[in-house]
């Protein structure tokens, strides 16, 4: 079990569900203050890489029954977007290509695409993935995929 500290620097002080910073000054008892969250385990399992991750405490999946969320940025044109944590869980296990998300014009998917990438370094730093956006029944398809 690693320290609050070591998570934190390791994960630069930005909560891994909600993307935003933690202040490590800020009280452990504080929803807004750092906690070590045991990361994506669905049914109890540790997950692939094993990994404790900084959160919220108050975004802290630990404490509750609840599966962890990683949103989509609202400011993007995805419809039908993937379950971000269930994709990079499924990506991490078997690799592959996944469609994450249909986009009505190129310049929304490749938006989507540079979006994703920049939030999966920091949510997935272990998995080396790429992105392509594919042309389909009128629409965009956004690929996800590991290299
Ligand atoms: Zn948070």
């Amino acid at each position: 079990m690693s320290s609050l500290n070591e998570v934190g620097e390791r994960d630069a002080w930005r909560c891994w569900l909600c993307d935003e910073p933690v202040d490590p000054d800020a009280s452990v008892n504080a929803d807004r203050g750092p906690s070590v969250d045991s990361g994506a385990s669905p049914k109890g399992k540790k997950a692939a890489a094993g990994v404790e991750r900084l959160a919220h405490r108050a975004c802290n999946t630990r404490k509750g029954a609840v599966k962890p969320v990683v949103a989509w940025s609202p400011e993007l044109f995805v419809v039908e977007p993937a379950p971000i944590v269930a994709t990079v869980e499924r990506l991490t296990r078997k690799g592959g290509r996944e469609v994450v998300a249909r986009c009505p014009s190129q310049a929304d998917a490749e938006r989507a695409a540079i979006w994703l990438l920049d939030r999966l370094s920091r949510l997935a730093p272990q998995l080396a993935l790429t992105t392509q956006v594919e042309a389909g029944g009128g629409q965009f398809l956004l690929v996800l995929r590991t290299a």
